[in-house]
Parts: C-alpha cells; structure tokens; sequence
C-alpha cells in the first residue's frame, strides 16, 4: 500500500515544506486542521501519515474539546503522526498528555555536556548505535513520559530522557521529536554539515520518512573511498609506502584514490606504476591541481582555462608513458578554488570535482544548505562538487552522508 503524506502548515511555515521538498519527499501540504484530519481512509487504498508542529497540536486540542472526542480520535485516519518544530510550551505537553493518556514532563538542558544516543534500530540507520553530541541546548529538550498503556519506544535518547520517540496508540503511531529546530536549506552553509548540529532539525524527520515508506532520495551505494592527496608514483612517499598501502587495499577490500599533482607526471617507477595497474580500479588517480602552488584555481576563468589545459596535458603525457589512466576529478590544492575555476572546469571535459572546502574564495561565499542534502553541490556553473571529510572526523558525520 502506498503512503500519503500530509504537512499541516500554515503560510509562515515554509521551513519544514521546503526542507521536505529538497529531500525529494511528496506530500501534500493543508492549511486547514479541520479539512487535513477529514482524510477519507475507508475508501483510499493509501494509508496516510502527517506532520505536525506544535501550534497545530495546540489547535487540534482545542478541537477535539469543540467536537467532545478525543485527540487520538480527531487523528485516528492516519497511521503515523509526526510532532516536530515545536517548542513544548504548557499547553502542547497537556495536549500530548492527553494523546497518550499519561504524564508528560519536560527537562530543558544547558552547557555542552549532554549527548544523542541512538538506539540500535533498523528505522535509524546509519546512525544506529552511535552516541555523540553535544546537543542543541537553545533548541532541544527531553520528555520524560509515564502512565500510558500504550507501549513507547525510544528512538533517541538524552541521557535518561527521550528525544525522538513513538508511542504505539491503537491504530496511530505518534512519532514526537523534542527540539524547535528544523534544517534550514536556505542558510548559508560555510562548511560540510556536522552531525551534532544537523541531527535534531533533520534527523529525526528522515527516520519518520524512512519507516513509513515516503520515499526521498537515498543513495543506492553506500561505499566510502579514500583519497590521499600529492604522492607521486615512486617507491616512498613521506609515510606513504605504496606497496604496504597496496597489501591493505587487498587486507580491507577498500579503495584508494590518489590525488596525482600533474607536475609530478615524470616521478613515476615501474614497480609503483604495476602496483596501480594490477589493482585498478581500486587503487586510482585523480587530479590534484596543476603545479599545486598556493592558490592556483582561484583566479578567473581565462587562467583557470589554462591550468586545466596544462593539467590535462601533464596527465595525458602521464598516461602515455604507463600505461595508467585516471579519473578527470579535480581535488583543488589546500581546499582552495574560485566560482570561475569551476565554470572553466564546467566547459572542460572534467566530470566533478572532490574537496573539503565549499566557498569559493573569490566571493567569499558558500552555498545554501540544502546542496548538502544532495548527492553532490551544483551551485556552482552547474559542475558537481562532491565533498569529502578529514577521516578523523567523528563517525556521526559519516553516518549523516549515508
Ligand atoms: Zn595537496
């Protein structure tokens, strides 16, 4: 059976539908509380869920007084609720009180000490089983929920409170998230996401989506590959010994992408040059720069132009001479790189570029949020940027790219 999904908002709230709409989730959106809770589900063959914040849960209370039901009866025709975006003020936890039928108290937090702890269920995955923080205190709170005789599960918890949990009403699932905050994809964003700061205006949304099968975009590989940046193709590099990089590629079954400076397209020995043949495509060469000096593409596109040219060049004389191809991925030297360097590579026959940082140094800009929830950043000429992380990263950031 397929699943509609229904989001009340009313017109100030265009956060939680854009956001929805960058996650490639349909849904339609209803203004009116009365008209959206009327959901004809005897005659639909699709079961239908909702999201809500917490004014409409406020309105809903006042409803379901006016017509002398119950909450759980004003939203008995949909399968799965989702509270989101709200802020737990008196009358919202004595509305959701009564929804459960049971207590309902609320514990704000301060400082930075306290963590998310995500149970370990299939519904939140990647980030099953990680435990990380600090959480947003300015925006998320914790509930502690006692004397229903419906079965609650905690998805995420702080500490001893839950965060993201759902409470198995008959014949809805009330999913609650405790945090005011949803993913803005308008803000600027300077910097790839972290999980602390994305996790309580995203996170729990995407795990609601995800059970109740509202389809949005989802990768359909979920690999990581390694990219080291500026060794040449001979014995020693620095730390890097390619033949003992090699015997892990084989140990780890993973793969490895060197980011190969054109410069370098002369320093190459026979033995390192068979080591990336026999294991090709897993250990690989992408393009690190031209000459990696400092700043070399943020200039204009007509230098830009050039250096690509020369870059292309060099490693085409490269791949002449062994034999060893290589994947037309940019990864810029230092992070650095212009809005032009990219319109120059979009022109090119380049395929995307890979790399840490997201401004462009020329504007000083960075990009809107929601490119971050996309496969790659297209805001720039259109050329893919696909960003990687340091590996030292906390695992939870990884777990937010999956
Ligand atoms: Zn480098």
């Amino acid at each position: 059976m397929s699943t509609r999904l229904v989001l009340l908002e009313n017109s100030s709230e265009t956060s939680l539908s854009r956001l929805l709409q960058t996650l490639g989730a349909h849904f339609e959106p209803q203004a009116s509380l009365e008209e959206a809770v009327c959901v004809d589900t005897i005659n639909s063959n699709k079961k239908s869920v909702l999201i809500i914040s917490g004014q409409h849960l406020n309105a809903a209370g006042a409803l379901a007084r006016t017509r002398s039901v119950s909450l759980a009866q004003v939203f008995g025709n949909f399968a799965a609720v989702l509270l989101c975006a709200w802020d737990c003020d008196t009358e919202n936890v004595r509305c959701l009180a009564e929804w459960i039928g049971g207590k309902v108290e609320v514990t704000r937090f301060q400082g930075d000490a306290h963590c998310y702890a995500v149970k370990p269920l299939a519904l939140a995955k990647p980030f099953s089983g990680l435990e990380f923080g600090p959480v947003k205190a300015e925006s998320d709170f914790g509930l502690t929920v006692a004397g229903t005789s419906c079965p609650v599960e905690t998805i995420v918890s702080i500490g001893e409170l839950s965060f993201f949990f759902r409470v198995m009403l008959p014949g809805t699932q009330l999913f609650v998230s405790c945090s005011s905050c949803i993913f803005d994809v308008d803000a600027e964003a300077r910097c790839n996401l972290r999980a602390a700061l994305s996790f309580s205006g995203l996170a729990p949304l995407l795990f609601f989506l995800r059970d109740c099968g509202i389809s949005a975009w989802q990768t359909p590989l979920r690999a990581a590959n390694i990219v080291m940046d500026d060794p040449d193709l001979k014995e020693s590099y620095g730390f890097i010994d390619p033949k003992t990089l090699a015997q892990w590629l084989d140990k780890l079954d993973c793969a490895v992408s060197i980011g190969f400076i054109p410069w370098n397209f002369k320093r190459t020995s026979p033995s390192v040059v068979e080591l990336f043949r026999s294991r090709w495509p897993r250990l690989s060469l992408c393009v690190h720069g031209c000459d990696h000096v400092n700043a070399e593409f943020c200039g204009n596109v007509s230098s830009s132009r050039q250096l690509i040219a020369l870059a292309l060049d060099r490693m085409e004389r490269l791949s002449r001479d062994t034999g060893l191809s290589y994947d037309k991925v940019m990864v810029f030297p230092h992070g650095e790189f212009s809005g032009s360097a990219m319109q120059a590579l979009q022109e090119s026959s380049f395929l995307a570029a890979v790399n840490t940082e997201l401004i462009d140094s020329q504007a000083d800009r960075g990009v809107p949020a929601g490119q971050l929830l996309q496969p790659a950043i297209t805001s720039y000429s259109g050329f893919p940027l696909f960003l990687r992380r340091p590996a030292g990263e906390p695992i939870a950031n990884f777990a937010l790219d999956l």
